[in-house]
């Protein structure tokens, strides 16, 4: 349990920070009159009584009112804080890190060096600095190095009702951390600040706070804002309807402010281009150039950080080396998910994607007696351009923001009268089936949507126009379910084990994913070998006793770092070896896309159509036979043929006639192309000595290099193994050319559409298995027998030395023996019983 902040019983062993001394700090008096306009400062004396008598404490407050502002100075001003005992601020993005340390730092009258912050690739921390703006991600790397976090004598975790993943994790670490210091008399205090009043997940959790912490509620001081709803929802053109509407409020309504919602970087410069063109001001040419300069600047200098590509050694066997991985380069990790997502736009812009910037250069006449002060706010955002949001407006000309989500909390725009709602936000997605996380556009919650009118009613009624129906905002979710709750748990639970908490089953989530979901992950981390295996008896005994307790593996610390589902890291970490990166990225985003090809199998409405149909499917077939070539790369299969169009589709331009003659879908090939702009930075992020560069046509990987890509599929498929059935085992006529899995006691079978369809190999991986009017296995790759102890030894078994040399499948104990340094390993599940 928590113990009370402070105890009397016995002296620290360390000087901590007094919070009965009184730091005076010098604020200008225009800045001290500024704040206590807000209403925050009414609470001071609740929230820092409240934090004297408890260690943690959570504070409440609509966005604008002060929290991420005036709390921390609250705690400076209180003594919270000294040479070696810090004050600390999560935030979930970077933006906020970085405007709020600077904002913190002029209320303050202090310098940076004295509030600063810390994100991924860059800080200003100085030994004189006491107070500290950094990403969640930061704060969990701190952690791995020092669980205690000695250095700090407050954190801060700003944002909470987002319930990003990060967020809740380290609501759980700290609930532990807290509890930890203070058995040690080196007590830490936490809060957690919320722009909701959503927190019973935080006080109703006895695991997670045995003592329910004090909430402080912030009143808010909201003018009313009128909320207009579109009578149609545009289907597609949502950016094309909000230029309408901006255009609209300025011509004929009265001064103020106007924020335009959109979701990514790429959206809101097109947006803004054709806003500074409509409406131009003196200069806006001049400053639209420098932006643009600034944001390809921003991203240069986030590639710099990455030297160039170092070649992997050529072998002239072909073994992929397992043990290769831990050589990877491993940088920092922080994940700030805004920051992601602009990079990934930059990169498709390199790959020349449309923007829908093409309506911006025709149709609207410039009207300039009517200027617009236009200013851009997303997450790469250079700084000082940001900074410029929080300045007043050249005089009698209006303002207009066009934001992507950073302005919905984590920023505060003062003057803001309207508010244009798209009603969209860029989210991540994971795809169920294979775990990939890709960036998608969706319709944000009702909460969110709240959140973004009461935008304009900080300083005087407001009005929010909603380019969305009322109807279809009563479609929307209530709240963003937490995100735990809405993605697979493997890849959490190795983050966790690579933290060393082994009993994850134990950890006090916020909200804690299902037992099936927790059990499940570990199995398939055992199978990838990213955790070690207990002994079947011992692992049986722990299921018993719901406890899960395997240590993490030299493997499963190098997936941790990679952004993507356990299996596809295994791919990724073993794949830095011979240049294979840029195939298993492709072969992954193809995967994750799903179906590349056509619905053809349709039935057909005439005997004409049938025709031709028939003809597409011939030609799609064909295809197919072509992509996947022969020999080693016929083997690889389907992720053959997946690799193949990807590669041919681009050298073809990726044009919508390629596709079309080859039976691909246009739509997936776009999304391909997308994903792996996304994967590569995401690979370069984690390891930035690798230098990936995306390029689009890549060369046909080398003979050998099918090989190695045939290894790195088979190990990181490695839970989805299938046996065929030799003839001399056929119980009957339903086995005939079938498989057999662990899991499934049917006969499973490779899909008709498969490339493999005939050839039958003797081990196959496979993607997925769907069941029609049998199991089919679709996304299949053959595995040579003697890879299996190496590649996926939690099949294996050890089984005693023996004196031959080759693998062989073995009739008599119906078992497939594999061979390795002079010893056997069988295939261990069970098969069905020889007939003799
Ligand atoms: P909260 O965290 O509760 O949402 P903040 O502490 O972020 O609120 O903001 C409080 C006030 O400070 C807001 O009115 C906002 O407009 C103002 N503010 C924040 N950053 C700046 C800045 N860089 N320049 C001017 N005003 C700012
Ligand atoms: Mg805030």
């Amino acid at each position: 349990t928590p113990a009370p902040s402070q105890t009397a019983a016995s002296a620290p062993p360390r000087p901590l920070a007094n919070p009965t001394i009184f730091i005076p700090v010098n604020r200008t008096p225009e800045m001290q009159e500024e704040r206590l306009k807000l209403p925050i400062l009414a609470e001071e004396q609740a929230i820092m009584e409240a934090v004297s008598e408890n260690p943690i404490v959570i504070v409440c407050g609509e966005t604008g009112s002060g929290k991420t502002t005036q709390v921390p100075q609250f705690l400076y001003e209180a003594g919270y804080s000294s040479e070696d005992s810090i004050i600390g601020v999560t935030e979930p993005r970077r933006v906020a890190a970085v405007a709020m340390s600077q904002r913190v730092a002029k209320e303050m009258n202090v310098s940076q060096r004295v509030v600063s912050y810390q994100i991924r690739y860059e800080g200003n921390m100085t030994e004189e600095t006491r107070i500290k703006f950094m990403t969640d991600g930061v704060l969990l790397k701190e952690i791995q190095k020092d669980f205690l976090l000695l250095k700090y004598r407050v954190v801060i975790i700003d944002e909470a009702h987002e319930r990003s993943v990060y967020t809740d994790i380290l609501l759980g670490l700290l609930s532990r951390i807290v509890a930890l210091r203070a058995k040690r008399h080196l007590p830490l205090k936490l809060l957690i600040m919320s722009a909701t009043l959503r927190v019973e997940d935080f006080t109703q959790n006895q695991r997670l706070f045995t003592t329910p912490p004090p909430v402080i509620k912030v009143e808010s001081r909201q003018f009313p804002v009128t909320v207009h709803f579109n009578k149609q929802t545009p289907l597609d053109d949502y950016s094309g309807e909000c230029f309408r509407k901006v255009c609209k409020i300025h011509r004929m309504l009265p001064a103020g402010g106007i924020l335009v919602f959109l979701t990514g970087q790429a959206e809101v410069h097109a947006f803004c281009r054709r806003l500074r063109k409509a409406f131009p001001t003196r200069g806006s040419r001049p400053q639209e150039k420098e932006e643009e300069k600034d944001s390809a600047e921003a991203m240069r200098k986030f590639k710099k950080s990455r030297t160039r590509a170092r070649k992997a050694q050529a072998v002239a066997l072909p073994q992929i080396n397992l043990d290769n991985y831990s050589v990877l380069p491993v940088g920092e990790g922080d994940e700030d998910r805004e920051a992601e997502m602009d990079e990934e736009e930059i990169v498709g812009s390199d790959l020349d994607l449309d923007l829908g910037d093409s309506e911006a250069d025709g149709g609207e006449q410039p009207d300039v007696s009517l200027p617009l002060h236009v200013l851009p706010l997303y997450s790469l955002l250079a700084p000082e351009k940001q900074a410029q949001v929080f300045k007043p407006p050249p005089k009698g000309i209006r303002l207009c923001v066009v934001a992507t989500n950073v302005a919905e909390t984590s920023l505060t725009i003062p003057g803001i009268k309207y508010v244009v709602d798209c009603g969209k936000v860029k989210r991540r997605h994971y795809d169920r089936v294979t775990g990939v996380s890709s960036f998608r556009v969706t319709w944000v919650s009702q909460a969110s949507a709240d959140q973004r009118a009461g935008r304009a009613g900080r300083t005087e009624p407001g009005h929010c126009y909603r380019l969305y129906s009322s109807a279809v905002f009563g479609d929307f979710e209530q709240f963003p379910p937490p995100e735990i709750t809405r993605r697979p748990v493997e890849d959490l639970i190795l983050q966790m084990k690579a933290l060393n908490i082994e009993k994850v089953i134990n950890f006090p989530f916020p909200t804690p994913p299902s037992m099936e979901a927790l059990i499940a992950a570990e199995d398939l981390l055992i199978a990838l070998g990213a955790l070690q295996a207990p002994p079947k008896e011992e692992r049986m005994k722990q299921l018993q006793v719901s406890q899960l307790s395997c240590p993490i593996t030299a493997l499963g610390r190098t997936m941790a770092t990679f952004p993507v589902a356990p299996r596809y890291a295994k791919m990724l970490a073993l794949s830095w070896q011979h240049d294979c990166l840029p195939y298993t990225i492709a072969i992954v985003a193809a995967i994750t896309v799903r179906e590349l090809f056509e619905e053809l199998d349709r039935p057909a409405a005439s005997d004409e159509e049938l025709t031709v149909l028939k003809g597409r499917r011939a030609r799609v077939a064909q295809m197919k036979r072509t992509w996947a070539g022969q020999g080693a790369s016929l083997k690889l299969g389907d992720l053959m043929v997946l690799l193949g169009a990807v590669g041919a589709c681009e050298y073809a331009g990726c044009s919508p006639q390629f596709c079309q003659a080859n039976g691909l879908r246009y739509k997936a090939m776009l999304e391909i192309r997308r994903l792996r702009g996304q994967l590569t930075t995401a690979v370069n992020a984690v390891c930035p000595e690798v230098g990936l560069f995306l390029d689009p046509k890549m060369q046909p990987p080398t003979e050998s290099q099918v090989t190695y890509l045939r290894q790195i599929m088979a190990a990181g498929l490695g839970d989805h193994l299938a046996r065929k059935v030799q003839s001399e085992e056929l119980l009957d006529e339903k086995w005939r050319n079938a498989y057999k899995t662990p899991l499934l006691d049917d006969p499973v079978f490779i899909h008709p559409s498969s490339v493999l369809f005939r050839e039958l190999p003797d081990f196959v991986v496979y993607q997925e298995i769907i069941e029609t009017t049998k199991m089919y296995m679709k996304g299949v790759s053959a595995v040579e027998v003697q890879w299996i102890p190496t590649l996926l030894p939690s099949y294996c078994q050890f089984d005693g030395p023996l004196e031959e040399p080759a693998p062989t499948y073995c009739p008599e104990t119906g078992r497939v023996l594999c061979y390795r340094t002079s010893v056997f390993y069988r295939v261990g599940w069970p098969l069905p019983a020889v007939q003799v």
